[in-house]
């Protein structure tokens, strides 16, 4: 889940311990199989909400609560445990009864609390045969994840990470980069400040430090970045209708590189093993 861009309103960062990162990988473990469960399960003619039935079913037996089931404003909270987000929808896609079908490109987003600590992760899912353009802006936006990543490490800052993925993304391939709805920091809450956007100036935005946990998340569109919210108060989708991509991981800033708390490696493993998906893997 993206957080609403709203400007910094000048909280402190929560630094986690070497103890706190752990139980924040304990987190991310549950999301991580989670989402390769959903993998396991996707086929053409699947709904939403199935997955997210199980999705909710399968964090519980190992001990965690779904994160965003109830999250948001009280008079209308999120009411499942993952976003579901196909084609031209972005994120916050609230899992329904549509049937998944070849061609579909199909985010899924998931978070979960474990002891008192968050995980947060998403992966754009191919469904056979997805046409060359739509895998093209997957791999363009899973490789610009792994760029961002590149940048979270101490000394650096939050533009750093933001001007890498903007530039791979709108200056090398063209496509528009969303504003409205920014990655963040995450560990004893969901969203946690800094607010981590997808575009931004290098050398500028809050200092990275070591112990500082934040979700990166680029959310890019294959054609223009603008996009609307859905009357239901969530759903997030593509003013042009054209389709975009979804990719997150949590991340502990360290000292030279990136600790990965999330675990990608669960869900390319059940794609593998899933002929009703395409591998997406992040363009080299
Ligand atoms: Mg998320
Ligand atoms: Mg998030």
């Amino acid at each position: 889940m993206g957080l609403f861009g709203k400007g910094s309103d000048g909280r402190q960062f929560h630094f986690k311990t070497a103890a706190e990162i752990e139980l924040m990988r304990n987190a991310n473990l549950i999301v991580s199989k989670t989402l390769a469960h959903v993998a396991s399960m996707l086929k053409p003619g699947i709904t939403g909400k199935t997955i997210d039935k199980a999705a909710e079913e399968f964090i519980r037996d190992h001990g965690g609560r779904p994160a965003f089931k109830g999250y948001g404003p009280k008079q209308n909270p999120f009411p499942a445990s993952l976003c579901v987000s196909y084609n031209d929808i972005v994120v916050h896609g609230i899992p329904g009864s549509r049937e998944f079908k070849e061609g579909d490109v199909v985010s899924v987003d998931c978070g979960v609390e474990l002891e008192g600590f968050y995980g947060d992760a998403a992966f754009t899912f191919a469904f056979q045969e997805v046409d060359a353009k739509s895998m093209d802006l997957l791999q363009v936006t899973y490789a610009s994840l792994y760029l961002g990543i590149e940048q979270a490490v101490h000394g650096k800052r939050v533009g750093d990470i933001s001007a890498a993925i903007q530039e791979y993304c709108e200056r090398q391939h063209g496509y528009g980069v969303v504003r409205d709805l920014v990655g963040h920091g995450v560990g004893r809450s969901l969203h946690e400040e800094p607010e981590v956007p997808n575009y931004g100036k290098r050398g500028k935005g809050p200092l990275l430090q070591e112990g500082l946990t934040i979700a990166i998340e680029p959310m890019v569109n294959m054609g223009k970045k603008e996009v609307y919210q859905m009357d239901d108060g969530w759903t997030i989708l593509t003013r042009d209708k054209l389709p975009s991509a979804h990719f997150e991981h949590s991340v502990a800033v360290m000292k030279g590189k990136a600790d990965i708390l999330s675990d990608h490696s669960y869900i390319l493993d059940e794609i593998k093993n899933n002929p009703n998906l395409q591998e997406v893997l992040p363009k080299s």
